[in-house]
């Protein structure tokens, strides 16, 4: 078309269409899942700007907020069009070519080594998954901002925009048009649809609709020459047959009245979801499998995995809502990355079930973004906009009861799983297969989210306690096991008033310390802290319990011994000197110590100072 504008693809963006269409994954089902997502956003944000300014919905057919798929047979096309927000000219052209997402280099290096194309929604990419199987795809689209436009691009590189001359106008939203390559013939069925769409969408809040055919049976007036043929071919096959009968026959044919039934196409748009809102219908009725379903929706995960834990509540009082929190079965590629940087939570938020945002860092603090899920409220007000519901004071509460319901459903993780407990014979008598399947979670949910319960620890003072609970390590005892703090308690020798720990590069070089070597003749039981955020940790985590912690390479160290006072008495003239050799810049001190078995002397840290480790940290990133 002359008045095409043409674009090119943005260099990653290219790279991973490249991906797409030589992919030989079999799963290509995912793009229709991600076209109705996109859909489906489109409509949650009209619907939200409509909260404040109805004129944006427009009138008649606008107004209808739904999705609908439709079919050409002969030519091969498959359509999916919204009466969502659409998208101006330049949205085309940032959206779906020129401006790459973060997540777009992170899904094409995935995709390199052993992805799972599975994912893509969750890289911000879905969109592309189109070229799986279509090699032509148009968008059409209007926003109630501009013209109508048409983006088209057969992933060679380029794309074109053009003000759409030629198409009915779509008053507002977005169509897309998928021209099906050949092997994807499947998609022109509708009953494949159907499938496909109770399978991946059942959780739209959106009615989808197909345009699907129906059989139905319709008198016609009959045909006279047909019938003669009929009467023919029926001469000849009874040849046999004797005359009377063949008379009978005419007779009650000349009964019949003019007209006939023939089978005739129409069709008609079919509702293909129901809208289901788990999160209004009690627990209690919600099964597991709708649990992970709806979780593998929200997520836009659709591996096999199910998520670790839900919890599922209704809070009363002041603020009312509706919430269901997951915890996902993996960290996403880039928790622990953009954690520093903005990094936004996961929840949606729901006012009256109408969808407002996933992007409301009021709901839970940073170290939780890792949970997934959805929040609604009847308390919150509709008509305002988000900048005034970001500081209605409602928030609040229901952060505190999120974060309490979150540390109860990890707490609750960790008390299920038969290897946490230090009860020997309890451990062995549970074998049921459930019991089974819970061995080994609460490990495998710490090396997942440990550093999140680490990060709380440093950030939330309220629930310092209760995440310090959820702690996990290695011990000088544990045998490579991971250990609690209450564990760690319950077997510290009556000698032991304060907790011991040592942080450190590693376990090896830690086991190698000589800070270790009298506690261990002694039998004491010392934590291995091996994560640099360790360090900072224990800067916040100061007791326990009543117990004190003690960096077992710091000044303050106290273990019994009865020859301590003897020797000290008996060195004071060889401490003193070598405090006055080494200068009162280099060491602060020199004291005659018992921690030590074999090594004659070591360098410790001041109580109040960085221990060896941190210096080493500090020193790293300030290069
Ligand atoms: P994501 O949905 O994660 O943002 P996609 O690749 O699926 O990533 O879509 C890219 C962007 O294109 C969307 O963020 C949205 O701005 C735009 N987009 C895609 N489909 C539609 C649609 N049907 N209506 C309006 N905008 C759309
Ligand atoms: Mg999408």
């Amino acid at each position: 078309r002359a008045s095409a504008e043409k674009f090119e693809f943005q260099a990653e963006v290219s790279r991973l269409m490249d991906i797409l269409i030589n992919s030989l994954y079999s799963n290509k089902d995912i793009f229709l899942r991600e076209l109705i997502s996109n859909a489906s956003d489109a409509l949650d944000k009209i619907r939200f700007l409509a909260l404040t300014d109805k004129e944006v919905l427009g009138e008649g057919d606008n107004t209808k907020l739904e999705i609908q798929i439709k079919l050409d047979k002969e030519k091969k096309i498959l359509s999916i069009r919204d009466r969502g927000v659409g998208m101006t000219k330049e949205d085309l052209r940032k959206n779906l070519g020129t401006i790459a997402k973060s997540g777009t280099s992170a899904f094409v290096e995935k995709m390199q080594t052993s992805g799972d194309l599975n994912l893509i929604g969750q890289f911000g990419v879905g969109f592309y998954s189109v070229y799986l199987v279509a090699d032509y795809v148009e968008v059409i689209s209007k926003h109630n901002d501009d013209k109508q436009y048409v983006w088209e691009s057969k992933a060679d590189g380029a794309f074109a925009i053009s003000e759409d001359t030629w198409n009915e106008p779509l008053g507002r939203g977005t169509e897309i048009r998928l021209h099906l390559r050949d092997e994807a013939g499947e998609y022109l069925d509708e009953l494949k649809l159907k499938e496909l769409v109770k399978k991946y969408s059942e959780f739209i809040n959106f009615p989808i609709n197909l345009w699907a055919s129906k059989e139905v049976e319709k008198e016609v007036p009959a045909d006279e020459d047909e019938s003669i043929d009929e009467e023919e071919t029926s001469e000849s096959s009874s040849s046999e047959e004797d005359g009377e009968e063949e008379d009978a026959e005419k007779a009650e044919d000349e009964k019949k009245p003019k007209t006939k039934t023939v089978k005739e196409t129409t069709y008609e748009w079919e509702l293909l979801n129901d809208m289901k809102a788990i999160w209004l219908r009690s627990p209690k009725e919600v099964t597991d499998e709708e649990y992970n379903k709806f979780y593998h929706s929200l997520a836009k995960d659709f591996s096999e995995d199910k998520p670790m834990a839900w919890s599922h509540f209704n809070a009363e009082g002041d603020v009312e809502f509706k919430a269901v929190l997951f915890i996902p079965p993996k960290a996403p590629h880039d928790l622990y990355e953009s954690y520093y940087n903005t990094k936004q939570s996961n929840l949606k938020l729901y006012v009256r079930r109408v969808f407002i945002s996933d992007e409301f860092n009021e709901l839970l603090p940073k170290y939780l973004n890792f949970l997934m899920g959805l929040v609604d409220s009847d308390t919150l007000p509709l008509n305002v906009s988000r900048e005034m519901l970001q500081q209605h004071s409602s928030l609040k509460t229901i952060k505190k009861k999120l974060i309490r319901k979150a540390l109860d459903m990890i707490r609750k993780l960790a008390e299920e799983d038969p290897d946490e407990t230090n009860d020997k014979e309890k451990r062995d008598v549970e074998e049921s297969s459930e019991e089974n399947e819970k061995k080994g979670q609460y490990a495998k949910f710490w090396n997942e989210f440990g550093k999140s319960i680490k990060l709380g620890i440093i950030e939330d003072a309220t629930n310092r306690n209760r995440l310090a609970k959820l702690l996990r390590f290695e011990t000088t005892k544990s045998d490579g096991k991971l250990t609690s703090l209450d564990q760690y308690i319950s077997r510290m020798k009556s000698s032991q008033k304060d907790i011991f720990y040592i942080t450190g590069a590693s376990k090896e070089q830690l086991e190698k310390s000589p800070f270790l070597e009298r506690l261990n003749k002694k039998d004491y039981e010392v934590i291995l802290f091996t994560d640099p955020v360790d360090e900072y940790l224990m800067q916040y985590l100061m007791d326990y319990e009543d117990k004190k912690f003690q960096n077992v390479s710091k000044e303050g160290l106290k273990l019994k011994d009865s020859k301590t006072k003897e020797l000290k008495e008996s060195f004071k003239g060889l401490t003193k000197w070598w405090k006055s050799t080494l200068a009162s810049d280099n060491v602060e001190d020199v004291k005659i110590s018992n921690r030590l078995a074999d090594t004659p002397c070591v360098v410790v840290t001041s109580k109040y100072g960085w221990s060896a480790y941190m210096e080493k940290i500090m020193h790293s990133q300030t290069l």
